[in-house]
């Protein structure tokens, strides 16, 4: 447990399962791209486990809930990293499920993500079930913003806060829980991401952070290639969408660093050449950041980059 820093937590999760002294709500918030989820998660998966134990993956009902077909455990919003409202007819369809009994299990777990971005009717029709839940419901809230989050819901909920552990620490746990992404992957990734776990989480699992790698990489190469046009041609295909071309050029100044660090030349002014290129880029985030126009910033990163 010692990886995912949250012990005390943690500590006292195992201890209210072992004694069956579950409650019918509980939220978990912390850090935007923080771990709330993953703890979340396994806090469900635990209560649901034959054996009860947070590591296990070998009993039915893991096996089942690990495969994402545990017939007692239904979760809201998971595809999106960012974050997915739900509407109404979600939580319509949540609470006519909470009436119906648990298929296999004692329990019936509802994890609900992201509980911040809910408003007006789907907000108050969720109250409403939190007050009085069905018996053997449970419901598990994720939230990263507290400030956003009701204070209603606060006050039907056993509510904590998940401290964001350091990266090194989240990439054991997370590769665990995803055996399928490469080693190369997670270690380049893990590389780019600056010690920060929300940037490891959006490079790794959104479509955005997907792209970010490819161009990223692409960009670094035609740089190492002095071709103009193609870096030129790579930035302004980004022009329409601005988060990505942070997320790019971020990762280009990584990779520069690392590139820098590993160089093994005495060539001055080769090296100058590559820190200047490091401070024109660092100079076109802030402006991009203070809304310059993008495809104006971009085609002059080009041309100062190359220009001589
Ligand atoms: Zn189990």
């Amino acid at each position: 447990m010692e990886y995912l820093k949250n012990n005390k937590l943690i500590k006292y999760l195992k201890e209210i399962i072992k004694r069956d002294k579950i409650s019918h709500s509980y939220l978990f918030y912390g850090d935007e791209y923080g771990i709330q989820k993953e703890v979340a998660t396994l806090f469900a998966k635990t209560i649901l486990c034959e054996n009860k134990d947070f590591f296990c993956c070998s009993c039915s009902s893991c096996e089942k809930f690990l495969g994402g077909n545990h017939p007692d455990f239904f979760e809201v919003g998971k595809q999106n990293v960012k974050g997915q409202s739900f509407n109404i007819s979600d939580v319509r369809e949540i609470i006519e499920k909470s009436f119906v009994k648990p298929n296999e299990s004692k329990y019936k777990i509802f994890l609900l993500n992201d509980v911040q971005t809910l408003f007006g009717g789907a907000i108050n029709s969720l109250l409403k079930i939190l007050e009085e839940p069905p018996k053997g419901v449970v419901f598990i809230l994720t939230a990263t913003n507290k400030n956003r989050v009701l204070k209603t819901v606060f006050s039907r909920c056993v509510s904590f806060f998940v401290s964001t552990p350091p990266l090194k620490d989240y990439l054991e746990f997370f590769s665990e829980q995803n055996p399928n992404i490469k080693k190369e992957t997670l270690k380049e990734v893990f590389v780019l991401s600056q010690g920060k776990v929300g940037l490891f989480k959006v490079l790794l699992l959104t479509p955005e952070g997907e792209k970010a790698l490819f161009f990223s990489k692409d960009l670094f190469e035609v740089f190492l290639k002095k071709d103009e046009l193609r870096f030129n041609s790579i930035l302004q295909k980004l022009e329409k969408d601005l988060n990505l071309i942070f997320l790019v050029l971020s990762c280009f100044l990584k990779r520069m660093n690392i590139f820098i660090n590993n160089l093994k030349t005495e060539n001055f002014k080769q090296i100058e050449n590559f820190y200047r290129t490091f401070n024109l880029v660092e100079e076109a985030l802030v402006n991009l950041k203070n809304n310059a126009n993008v495809l104006l910033c971009i085609s002059c990163l080009s041309c100062k980059i190359f220009d001589k």
